[in-house]
């Protein structure tokens, strides 16, 4: 290590003594409900895989398929060469699937938050924002030096009485929440928030990257399950989670496309993705509408893994999906219980600040499809067993 960088080691070391040192663990297997990890057959509460799609023969094989006819990169940005027939393919199926006119898929959902929110805002516009927002929309309205106005958790008439005071103020309003949260699992207040957005003239906007493939018709997300079709303007979405494979895309009007495709910096300078990444996407788009019966098995097992955890006694939050965060408070504690669930066969990952606030750390757990009734049952009797010993619960 370099003089000029001794001061990351430092932070890394205090961060040890804190006990909230994370070392990265190594995934030697699929990802799937039972994954090997640093040499370790665990039960797999650890990752977004909801439906089982990372490992799907179809997605394999559309991936393969791809592979084979059109190589392995796409060779340039999307404007300059990058755009391969199978990416207008997959934008006009998200569109479909959405119910929107046009959508543009970006090479993460990182990068579609933070692509749009930059480019289509400046600093004299002003944004409000959910307090637990993801990083990616954080970042996106910093970029675009808008001024930022944060509303506490799924307060719609905080956000409203923001948007009263703006009514005078010159620029754009752009009013922005997750569809589903991320750590806690809970759901926005959508139709509160968009009559607030059609009230003050503001821009509304949701990412469900979370909540793609998990609520609404065959998975259609937060919009489609509160009917709130026509009333976002922007609707971002992940192919990193439920789709299984990676990228994100944002959905709405087809000259907000079209304004991306000139602005958001992520299309314009940096490479489009792989044949085979938009290939395995189209044909998980294929299983949301051939095999709803995986989103059942999903809400099954979410609703009889929840129900187990609070039975156990522990403090599960207000959780409305298959993200169920087991709180501990202590960060200390969070990694105690993520270690010792691994050690007893399950992985499930400790979140402290600066992901949560600093006395809400948690193990986030969340089920997939894929999980047996006996996978789950095991992870329970881990969890009360552990739980015990640490004394979390009684
Ligand atoms: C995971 C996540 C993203 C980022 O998606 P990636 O495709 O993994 O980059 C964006 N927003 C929210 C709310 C997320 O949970």
């Amino acid at each position: 290590m370099p003089q000029s960088l001794s001061f990351l080691s430092g932070q890394l070391n205090e961060w040890r003594q804190a006990g909230t040192y994370q070392r990265l663990r190594i995934l030697e297997s699929e990802s799937a409900a039972m994954s090997r990890f640093d040499g370790k057959e665990v039960i797999n509460l650890a990752s977004n895989n909801y439906l089982g799609l990372t490992t799907h023969p179809k997605l394999r094989e559309a991936a393969l398929e791809a592979v084979r006819r059109y190589g392995v990169g796409s060779g340039a940005v999307r404007t300059i060469s990058g755009t391969m027939k199978l990416h207008m393919e997959l934008e006009e199926r998200i569109a479909a699937f959405k119910n929107v006119e046009a959508s543009v898929v970006f090479q993460s959902g990182f990068a579609a938050n933070a692509g749009t929110v930059s480019a289509i805002l400046s600093p004299e516009d002003h944004i409000v924002s959910d307090e637990l927002n993801h990083a990616s929309i954080i970042d996106g309205c910093r970029l675009s030096r808008a001024k930022i106005h944060v509303f506490p958790h799924k307060d719609v008439a905080a956000a409203e009485r923001i948007l009263t005071e703006l009514d005078s103020a010159p620029g754009h309003k752009l009013l922005i929440s997750d569809g589903v949260f991320s750590m806690d699992g809970d759901i926005a207040r959508l139709p509160g928030l968009a009559d607030a957005a059609v009230r003050h003239g503001a821009i509304m906007m949701v990412d469900d990257a979370h909540s793609s493939g998990v609520l609404g018709r065959n998975g259609r997300g937060t919009i489609d399950h509160f009917g709130l079709h026509g009333k976002v303007d922007i609707q971002v979405g992940t192919l990193s989670k439920a789709i299984g494979v990676l990228g994100g895309y944002v959905c709405g009007s087809r000259d907000l496309i079209e304004f991306l495709y000139h602005r958001a910096r992520p299309f314009l300078f940096s490479t489009s993705h792989p044949p085979a990444v938009a290939a395995a996407c189209l044909a998980a788009f294929d299983v949301l509408e051939q095999e709803p019966e995986r989103i059942d098995a999903l809400w099954a097992n979410t609703r009889y893994f929840k129900q187990g955890l609070a039975q156990a006694g522990f403090r599960t939050g207000e959780s409305e999906t298959p993200i169920t965060p087991v709180l501990t408070g202590e960060a200390r504690l969070a990694h105690e219980l993520s270690r010792k669930l691994f050690e007893n066969g399950v992985l499930a990952t400790g979140i402290a600040f600066p992901t949560v606030a600093k006395d809400k750390a948690r193990v986030r757990t969340i089920v997939t499809a894929t999980h047996t009734r006996a996978e789950l049952d095991r992870a329970l009797e881990v969890f009360r067993a552990v739980g015990k010993e640490m004394g979390l619960v009684r």
